[in-house]
């Protein structure tokens, strides 16, 4: 149900609210204001409407929790046929900086059948303690009988932090598990810290359309819950050996209860590896055309380097979405990064600008994709992106 409401005796259908909301959520049917599912009830409307015809009904606010219980910090362990999977280690980076400024304890949560590999490659890693259900019920992800396990393990041990995956399967972990827990959850996380004087957990995210940073708080509520895409964090380091100490709990969960079956396995079948290509070559709008990406393709063969784009690029139809890199594309983390023709809008840069090398080719010295490349080359692409690709050629003996 939509968060906000219209009194419909009041409501002319003058569309002055449909401009005034950041997300879309409003549209005029019939000279009448509908709000769509999509409000988030943030308000921004309401000033707009000269009739006082939009109405956002307060929120009851649930109690306070005694967060002085809880305490630690846990990375929810995504596995897929006994591998885990890459963004959860880098969460244990960040979860062990955090338990480090917290003076707490690190865990990984693990949950599933036959997990013993699974144990043996966290085993390389700098954890103090693993909470693990193994259980035939939790052999492949789902919703019900995950969120199931996990609330157990929550409302026993009382974490005051819970990380997990910006995946599809974290994403809809974590929001399932926070809904369940009644918990806030901050979703796409671009930054995590902790709060010095208050020992918050400090979770930063794009909001209103990428247009600013949101810095979120949830100080009344635990745990504290937030989810970082893949490649955002930088992977922790190895250790020798570990010996974190293993907390076996079990489930009464029998398949029956279970509403999700798994029918089969497909994999999807992405052609285009950009999270783990360590060479990209991106093109923008400055290309003028789908029949220039050409030039990029080019440069992108020599250097066995995938392609990415602007959404710009992507949204003109140049090339397909798979390849879009930013905010609502994918996150990279390539050694090193070719941005040709893109300017570097804050949107871009979000997925892109923890590459460990930028190059940035564009002929407006001012564009912001220059305040953080590694070299800059101020040009035209028609002309330096072809010589790049000649050089490479006879550097590399191709
Ligand atoms: C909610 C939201 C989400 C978004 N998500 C993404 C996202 O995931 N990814 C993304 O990329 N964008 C995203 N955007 C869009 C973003 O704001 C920018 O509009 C987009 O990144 C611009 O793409 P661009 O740099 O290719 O184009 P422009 O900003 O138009 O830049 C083109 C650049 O090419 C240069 N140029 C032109 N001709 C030449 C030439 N011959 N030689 C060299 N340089 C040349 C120009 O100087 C200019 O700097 C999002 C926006 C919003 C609101
Ligand atoms: S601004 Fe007010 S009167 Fe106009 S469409 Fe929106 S709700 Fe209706
Ligand atoms: S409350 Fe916010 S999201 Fe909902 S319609 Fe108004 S401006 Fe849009």
């Amino acid at each position: 149900m939509a968060l906000l409401e219209v009194i419909k005796d009041k409501c002319k259908g003058c569309g002055l609210c449909v401009e005034a909301c950041p997300f879309e959520a409003i549209e005029i049917l019939d000279n009448l204001a509908v709000i769509k599912e999509s409000c988030t009830g943030c308000g921004a409307c309401l000033d707009s409407c000269e009739l006082e015809a939009l109405y956002l009904p307060k929120i009851e606010k649930k109690p306070a929790v005694d967060v002085s219980a809880y305490q630690g910090v846990w990375v929810f362990i995504e596995h897929q046929d006994s591998q885990i999977a890459h963004v959860s280690l880098e969460l244990l980076g960040k979860g062990r900086e955090s338990a480090d400024k917290l003076s707490t304890h690190l865990s990984a949560v693990l949950l599933g059948d036959d997990i013993s590999p699974i144990i043996q490659q966290l085993s390389k890693f700098d954890i103090d303690r693993i909470y693990c259900i193994e259980d035939p019920v939790l052999r492949d992800y789902r919703t019900d009988s995950y969120v199931v396990a996990a609330s157990s393990l929550v409302r026993k041990y009382r974490p005051e932090i819970i990380l997990a995956g910006a995946t599809t399967t974290g994403r809809d972990f974590a929001s399932a598990l926070a809904t369940e827990l009644e918990t806030g959850l901050t979703a796409d996380c671009t930054e995590l810290d902790i709060d010095p004087e208050q020992g918050l957990l400090v979770q930063t995210r794009p909001a209103f359309g990428g247009n600013i940073m949101a810095t979120i708080l949830c100080p009344h509520h635990r745990p504290q819950m937030a989810t970082v895409r893949p490649k955002v964090m930088e992977m922790p380091a190895i250790v020798d050996s570990n010996d974190a100490e293993i907390i076996q709990e079990s489930l009464s969960l029998t398949e029956d209860q279970i509403l999700t079956k798994i029918v089969d396995f497909i994999p999807s079948i992405d052609t285009v590896n950009l999270a783990d290509a360590q060479i990209i070559v991106s093109g923008g709008r400055g290309l003028g055309g789908t029949e220039n990406f050409g030039l990029i393709e080019e440069l992108a063969e020599v250097l066995g380097a995938a392609v990415g784009a602007s959404r710009a690029a992507v949204d003109a139809g140049w090339i397909p979405y798979p390849h879009q890199v930013g905010q609502t594309g994918r996150t990279v983390r390539p050694r090193i990064y070719f941005a040709c023709g893109i300017s570097g809008a804050i949107q871009h840069q979000a997925g892109m600008k923890t590459s460990e090398m930028i190059i940035a080719i564009n002929k407006d010295p001012d564009a912001p994709i220059f305040d953080i490349a590694t070299y800059g080359i101020v040009g035209d692409l028609f002309e330096i992106v072809p010589l790049l690709s000649q050089q490479f050629k006879k550097k590399l003996g191709k």
